[in-house]
């Protein structure tokens, strides 16, 4: 049967493995961007025979996008199997708590954690009818709580509210067929994590995409670091 899965920010670095690696578990891969020249191309580069991959423009701060998403699954698949909630931006490398525009604070939030939670509440539906859904938001360690410090305070906050989220949604749909995890993908060599981190994207997503495929009585609610080990 027909798997379908949603990438968000699937143009470059974690989302564009994330999306290569599904395809080729047989996913049919909605590989989505905010700019559709751009993510074409990304996702042009990915196509080669055995693989699935349809484009499909999302900005995850649009709200009409989000509805337009959900519409578009109902249509052509009546299905959505698999939701990873990757897009997400870092502005605050060099902010300070003590500092920082607050303006700043919103347009992350807006984006790494509104933007996620709107994505996840245009598949939820589907999921729902089909007693079936994976959703995997792509955290950070900066969002831990345990480990909660100084620095990149709206990325932060940002994340440390979408594992709030995470834990909402899991408690809501436990009696559905529906799993919603967070996992912290490392520091991963990308645009975002810079050419010093510590992983490739493929080592990372190594550590993610089990997620994917967690059986029907899988965790739910938690926040992993890898198959392992869960920070909760
Ligand atoms: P990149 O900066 O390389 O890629 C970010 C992606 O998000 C791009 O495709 C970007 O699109 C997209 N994006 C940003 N804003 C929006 C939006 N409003 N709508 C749709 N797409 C958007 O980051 P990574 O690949 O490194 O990060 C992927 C995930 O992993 C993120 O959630 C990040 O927080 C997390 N992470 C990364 C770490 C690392 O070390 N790299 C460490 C811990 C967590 P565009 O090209 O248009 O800007």
């Amino acid at each position: 049967m027909e798997q379908v899965a949603v990438v968000t920010g699937a143009n470059r670095g974690i989302g564009l493995e994330i999306s290569k690696r599904l395809a080729d578990l047989g996913f049919t891969v909605i590989f989505t961007a905010r700019d559709e020249e751009k993510g074409r191309k990304a996702m042009n580069s990915l196509l080669k025979s055995g693989r699935k991959l349809v484009f499909f423009k999302l900005d995850v701060t649009d709200k009409t996008d989000g509805i337009r998403l959900s519409q578009f699954l109902e249509k052509e698949y009546g299905r959505v199997d698999v939701l990873f909630n990757n897009a997400a931006i870092l502005p605050d490398e060099n902010e300070s708590a003590v500092s920082i525009d607050l303006s700043l604070v919103s347009k992350t939030f807006e984006t790494n954690t509104v933007g996620a939670f709107r994505v996840a509440q245009s598949v939820i539906s589907l999921m729902k009818k089909n007693n079936y859904g994976r959703i995997i938001n792509i955290s950070s360690g900066l969002g831990a709580l345990s480990s909660m410090g100084g620095g990149y305070p709206a990325y932060r906050i940002s994340k440390a509210s979408l594992n709030a989220i995470t834990k909402m949604l899991a408690d809501e749909l436990s009696h559905f067929n529906i799993l919603v995890n967070s996992v912290d993908p490392g520091w991963v060599k990308t645009d975002m994590g810079g050419p010093n981190a510590s992983k490739t994207a493929a080592q990372a997503v190594d550590n993610i995409l089990w997620l994917a495929q967690l059986p029907d009585n899988g965790p739910s609610g938690k926040f992993f670091r890898n198959k392992e080990e869960a920070l909760w």
